[in-house]
């Protein structure tokens, strides 16, 4: 047997509504037409709802009324008649069959007639039986049977009406039923009463309090997920930061070079300074033009070093309005250094007016780098001459900023694309395998996607897509990326190529 779900059933008794299987209640009634009314309505909702359904009558109703009457009011009575979707039985016939009331048959005959049900396909059984044939020395028996029914319908896709008549029913009669029952109901000149049991009310208290104490764990696992999460997200910070110091690490000797050379300039241009002041008379013009050079070439060491900070610096995120084109800028000048080293031309297309994008410039600077640096790595393995990266940048009808890094390096198969963003996924003897999945952690921090594709020609190309400043007055829509690096010339912004 399946277990047996949470779903309701229709009772077809408007006072009670849905039930759950595993019901057994029972109906107090005073005439034998409220009786009908009632029951019709009970056997109608459950042969509608694909339910098997037993209706065991007892005097003064017989099984042809109650079998007429189901005719006049069900649509469709007679097919559920022809394939046994519902029998109506005289009560004699089943509680009394043998002569005597047997507890334990008539319990085990309700299982039966489920068991037969469900083989059949039926959704479950639905059960009335009416207890007007019951005399004084069956009393105590048929209460011990109707206590026991509780539990045997428990679990089961049964449910259980059982039906008493008022007038039959003295004060100790109605306490005995009520006791034994989920719950009653009685129709007293056409008004209803529901009866709560003692049962229910403990099972609808008990129910609560799993309720309650279900919420207070689920708030006790949120605030514990809560502070997981934190954790999880300050040691993402940690591993991103460790990631910058590391490639900042690898890019020292190209970066020390490109601070040397401004300083070796202000350097000679002291020299020269000197040698124009020393002379008789000094000539002030030059020495002027010499100091001018040696401020220019001392801002632009103090830059680079003022960049190379910004990344190493430990400083929570931040989300500013930024320019995508001078935040790709500010890489390309600091690892200029790295790519003439490597033999690496570099051509960009920056398109112009893009909206702004709200972001960590630290953040999306170290995405930056760390994709520009496989692509250096990517390239190390093809011919010095044939080493170019393009960054292009453009946004869609959407008005996304897309950023594209395309190399000519060796490539990548289509089928590790998503690979290589997983944690740890490395093909390179000291490779960590973290760059790109820090870099996915970063856009998708921002609401983007980043991802690998494959363009017409050699190499590999890493996409970002980042969602514009909501400011749409500003959101100047630039012209498209190039989806190639070897279509058409570049337009290069000034002092961008190498
Ligand atoms: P790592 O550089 O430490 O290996 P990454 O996460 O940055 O870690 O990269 C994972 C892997 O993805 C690399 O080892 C390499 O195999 C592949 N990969 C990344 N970028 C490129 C590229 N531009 N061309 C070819 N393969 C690449």
């Amino acid at each position: 047997m399946t277990a047996v779900s949470t779903e309701t059933r229709k009772t077809g008794i408007e006072v009670v509504g849905d039930m759950p299987w595993g019901t057994h209640f029972c109906l107090f009634y005073e005439t034998k037409e409220d009786l009908l009314e009632i029951l019709i309505s009970y056997c109608k909702a459950g042969l509608e709802s694909g339910e098997f359904c037993l209706w065991i009558v007892a005097e003064p109703l017989t099984v042809e009324e109650a079998t007429g009457a189901l005719k006049d009011t069900v649509p469709g009575f007679s097919r559920y008649l022809a394939d046994s979707s519902i029998e109506i039985v005289s009560a004699r016939d089943w509680y009394l069959s043998g002569g005597t009331f047997d507890l334990k048959r008539v319990t085990a005959g309700w299982l039966e007639k489920l068991a037969r049900a469900s083989a059949k396909g039926y959704v479950g059984v639905r059960v009335t039986g009416d207890t007007a044939w019951l005399q004084k020395k069956d009393w105590k028996h048929f209460c011990e049977y109707e206590e026991g029914l509780n539990e045997a319908v428990a679990n089961q896709r049964l449910a259980v009406l059982c039906t008493y008549p008022l007038a039959a029913c003295g004060a100790m009669e109605i306490l005995d039923v009520v006791r034994t029952h989920q719950f009653a109901v009685a129709k007293r000149h056409g008004d209803w009463d529901v009866i709560e049991t003692a049962g229910l009310k403990l099972a609808k208290e008990e129910i609560k309090r799993l309720n309650d104490e279900l919420e207070q764990r689920v708030l006790e696992r949120t605030s514990q997920l809560m502070l997981a999460s934190e954790a999880l997200r300050e040691a993402q910070a940690e591993l991103a930061h460790v990631n910058r110091v590391t490639t900042m690490g690898q890019l020292a000797a190209s970066i020390a070079h490109e601070v040397n050379q401004p300083l070796a300039a202000s350097v000679t241009n002291a020299h020269a300074g000197l040698r124009w002041l020393g002379l008789e008379p000094p000539n002030l013009e030059e020495v002027r033009e010499a100091l001018a050079a040696i401020v220019t070439d001392s801002n632009r060491a103090s830059d680079v070093i003022n960049r190379m900070r910004a990344l190493i610096k430990k400083a929570p995120a931040r989300k500013d309005g930024l320019q995508i084109n001078e935040v790709i800028l500010e890489v390309t000048a600091l690892m200029r250094g790295e790519l003439v080293k490597s033999g690496v031309s570099l051509n960009t297309q920056l398109a112009q007016g893009l909206p702004l994008i709200q972001g960590d410039r630290v953040q999306l600077q170290q995405v930056l780098v760390n994709l520009i640096m496989n692509a250096v790595e990517a390239m190390g393995s093809v011919n010095h001459g044939s080493r170019k990266l393009l960054i292009g940048t453009g946004a869609d009808e959407a008005g996304r900023i897309r950023i594209s890094v395309q190399d000519s390096g060796p490539g990548l198969n289509p089928q590790i694309f998503d690979r290589v963003f997983d944690p740890f996924y490395t093909t390179k003897a000291d490779g960590m395998g973290m760059g790109l999945s820090i870099c996915r952690s970063i856009i998708e921090a921002h609401d983007g996607r980043i991802w690998a594709s494959a363009m017409p020609g050699p190499g590999s190309t890493f996409n970002v897509s980042l969602p514009g400043a909501v400011d749409k007055g500003t959101a100047l829509m630039g012209a498209p990326v190039a989806e190639t690096l070897w279509s058409g010339p570049a337009r290069s912004v000034p002092g961008a190529s190498v």
